[in-house]
């Protein structure tokens, strides 16, 4: 009887360790969970649940719901809750230093919607360096044009002055580099593509050789001498052949021409017809498109001036059906910086030339809006 009286003891002594046992591991455990679930519901990440519950900020979460900007700045550890409420009107922005950068911005008196300006046109690199800048009043005016840069930021504010443009043309004309004028400063090129862009403002190296060339059928050209990128090329003969049908004959009087060429080219018009000319009509070597191989200066076979020409007529209309597009329009050289070539075309594929095409729009033009970002 005493045996089993001691066993029965023991076991109740067994029981009252497990109860405490739960009481004190398994309920705040339990409790954690529930916090955390509460948290996961509301989206946050697990690295941002963890932060929250230790900073205690849990009620302050559960009251704005998910922020992907709170999230991040929980989970990244730099949290301050004097800035909550801008948190919740920011755009986030991967960025090393994003709230670093974010904080300061603010601390320098720049509005959320200016903040997520500055962050959204620039790199990390390029947000810290504009900290050191005093703080600057037509953000919104330059920054809210979506292919607008913070690097170009003074530049947008000095060519405004002095032209008297609206915003989103000041900004279009800088990003090209008409505020650096012609050759000064220019953007090296340094690899080939088929969307390449040459002018006076992008320089292709000395040695800069595009790497497709093939030699251009004298069928189809004014001397055995000419060379093409091969997709030009193939895009050519097919425009020709069509054009063929209806009795008109494209030729090609000028295709690849190397950096010497072009020295060579310059000398000569420079010598013939003096600096203003070349100014509007030659470019420097480097400069020209035609260092590419993708652009082309075609003749009619039987018309002298191209732009008299039947076939002239028929290219505005085709060219782009074939990926080519008239490079030097009309009334553009304040954008394209070349004075009207009906001559001169460029191969830029049949997706491309057949927007630019539609829209009446130019590649320097296009180039800034949607591929130099
Ligand atoms: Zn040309």
């Amino acid at each position: 009887m005493k045996k089993k009286l001691r066993l029965k003891k023991r076991y109740k002594n067994l029981l009252l360790l497990i109860i405490l046992l739960t009481i004190i591991v398994f309920i705040p455990i339990g409790y954690k969970m529930y916090l955390e679930n509460q948290l996961m519901k509301l989206k946050y990440s697990k690295g941002a649940i963890s932060e929250i519950l230790k900073q205690k900020e849990l009620d302050t979460v559960k009251k704005i719901g998910y922020s992907e900007t709170v999230d991040k700045a929980f989970s990244t550890g730099k949290f301050q809750k004097k800035y909550l409420e801008s948190y919740l009107e920011l755009t986030y922005v991967n960025h090393e230093n994003y709230f670093e950068n974010v904080h300061q911005l603010l601390d320098l008196g720049y509005s959320e919607i200016e903040v997520s300006l500055i962050v959204t046109h620039g790199s990390n690199s390029e947000v810290k360096k504009f900290l050191s800048h005093e703080k600057a009043e037509d953000i919104k005016a330059f920054l809210s044009i979506d292919f607008a840069k913070l690097e170009n930021y003074d530049r947008y504010v000095n060519y405004q002055i002095e032209e008297r443009t609206d915003e989103e043309e000041t900004v279009l004309l800088v990003n090209i580099g008409f505020d650096r004028g012609y050759y000064e400063n220019p953007n090296m090129v340094k690899t080939y593509s088929d969307t390449i862009l040459v002018n006076k403002f992008n320089q292709l190296e000395e040695d800069f050789i595009p790497p497709d060339l093939v030699s251009v059928s004298e069928d189809y050209a004014v001397d055995d001498e000419q060379k093409l990128q091969k997709i030009a090329y193939d895009a050519f003969i097919k425009m020709a052949n069509e054009a063929k049908k209806e009795d008109l004959h494209l030729l090609v009087n000028s295709s690849y021409r190397s950096f010497q060429d072009q020295v060579g080219t310059y000398q000569f018009y420079e010598e013939l017809y003096g600096t203003n000319y070349v100014n509007r009509y030659v470019t420097k070597a480097g400069f020209s498109e035609h260092q590419t191989g993708l652009a082309i200066d075609v003749k009619a076979r039987d018309v002298n001036v191209f732009a008299n020409s039947n076939e002239f007529t028929w290219m505005k209309e085709n060219a782009h059906l074939y990926g080519f597009v008239m490079r030097y329009p009309e009334d553009s050289e304040h954008i394209t910086g070349c004075a009207y070539e009906a001559w001169h075309y460029r191969y830029l594929g049949v997706e491309l030339a057949t927007y630019l095409y539609e829209n009446n729009m130019t590649y320097e033009e296009y180039y800034v809006r949607f591929l130099d970002k």
